[in-house]
């Protein structure tokens, strides 16, 4: 087999070419060959609709969304739907490869998939938020479905926008369809424990981490950059098993305090779409909490959190990857040599989706699980995600990151291979 060639990129910091970067190098360390990754750089399919909605001011507007599916060697592939503004075509294609990824990590038998609205759910209403996410569905019913590709909540997408999507595709399918959607309301075939699984996630990782580095959960200070639907769980969480959480931050700016925030009385305060830090006059902002004193730093916000620029001074001594893509490669670089501990986005954002697989799996039997048994199967899925990850760097003398995707994409090239496509 001729090895995938890897150049030595300078600077990585589109997503989509950050992305395929590792890959190739993941995939030239299982020793694959060039036309492997060929396949796998780029998604299969990626479909781009157009949806007109009638808005409550009786005007219409035309929306544009996106489906991309990146390979279905392995099974139908699985990923969230977002909503947002700066939604792009190169974002999707880039979050349905790294669903491959998640999917790999944690062993489930899907592809990677993502789909995306260029919207601000923000600025809409209820009724138009539900006709939004009705005529997606009907844009994108030809290539999706329970056993083809599977939908699930992403940035700014919730129990009840599935509740219509499932909806929606019922009708267009006439009968009842659970497995074509995850992260529903129970009452709607929904999963225990789905809604806090990707915080829960992190919180198994942060708990693997901090035995391996020695450190004692009881007490840790950790910093949570972001205060959403992951970052808010998991602050609760954490707090909860006797962290002392000393900063978390918004979009708007951050909060610090050496001897722990209230975080019961943050999260009653905080509205919908995570934000509280604009009620504090003493707030700091977001690139001064990363660099702020602390054993746990969890970057759950948004993507280039950390850099070449502020890597260095990072005081933490282990960092989760709530977010997609925080950290930048060269950042990586800087944190590994200095010996702290990274457990890569791909791996520590892989609760939601496997949960998500617990719940086809219900919805294909018909057959519900309670709460502790599905909390103790997603343990058993990140906890060997994450020895995984960990004895593959040492292997292959890789960081974490890179471990992380030659782990995750192993069993998609392997599947490519042996259908013949490859
Ligand atoms: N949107 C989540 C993710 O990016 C969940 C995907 C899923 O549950 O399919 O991992």
């Amino acid at each position: 087999m001729n090895a995938v060639s890897v150049k030595s990129t300078a600077e990585q910091t589109d997503l989509l070419s950050a992305t395929q970067h590792e890959i190739k190098h993941a995939l030239s360390k299982l020793g694959y060959k060039e036309e492997v990754y060929e396949l796998l750089k780029e998604p299969v399919r990626t479909l781009t609709v157009r949806i007109p909605i009638r808005m409550d001011d009786g005007s219409v507007q035309v929306f544009t969304g996106y489906r991309s599916q990146h390979n279905d060697a392995v099974g139908p592939t699985k990923g969230g739907v977002r909503f947002h503004p700066s939604v792009t075509e190169n974002e999707v294609k880039a979050l349905s490869i790294w669903m491959s990824l998640k999917c790999g990590i944690v062993d489930v038998p899907f592809g990677g998939g993502k789909g995306g609205i260029v919207c601000d759910p923000r600025a809409m209403s209820f009724l138009e938020t539900e006709r939004l996410s009705r005529g997606y569905v009907r844009a994108i019913s030809q290539i999706v479905g329970p056993t083809k590709d599977i939908p699930a909540p992403d940035v700014f997408t919730n129990s009840q926008i599935m509740a219509w999507m499932t909806d929606e595709y019922s009708r267009i399918r006439e009968f009842d369809s659970p497995g074509f959607i995850t992260g529903k309301p129970i009452v709607l075939g929904g999963s225990n424990g789905r809604e806090t699984a990707t915080a829960m996630g992190v919180a198994i990782c942060v708990e693997e981490a901090a035995k391996k580095k020695k450190l004692d959960l009881d007490g840790a200070r950790v910093i949570i950059q972001g205060f959403g639907n992951a970052g808010g769980f998991l602050a609760q969480i954490l707090n909860e098993r006797g962290a002392l959480i000393v900063g978390i931050s918004d979009a708007d700016g951050a909060l610090y305090d050496k001897d722990g925030l209230d975080i019961d009385y943050l999260l009653e305060r905080r509205d919908s779409f995570g934000t509280v830090t604009n009620l504090f006059s003493n707030t700091i902002t977001n690139e001064e909490l990363l660099e702020c004193e602390c054993d746990i730093l969890v970057p759950a916000a948004i993507s280039n959190q950390i850099t070449e620029k502020n890597a260095s001074n990072i005081k933490a001594e282990i960092v989760v990857e709530a977010a997609n893509g925080p950290t930048t490669l060269e950042a990586t670089k800087i944190l590994t040599k200095r010996d702290v501990l990274l457990v890569p986005d791909i791996l520590a954002s892989s609760g939601g989706v496997t949960v998500s697989y617990f719940e086809w799996v219900q919805n294909n039997l018909g057959y519900y699980w309670s709460e502790e048994e599905v909390l103790e199967k997603l343990k058993k899925k990140i906890v060997t995600a994450f020895h995984n990850v960990i004895d593959t760097a040492k292997l292959h003398h890789v960081d974490n990151r890179l471990a992380a995707y030659i782990v995750g994409i192993r069993k998609m090239a392997e599947a490519s291979t042996f259908r013949g496509w490859v």
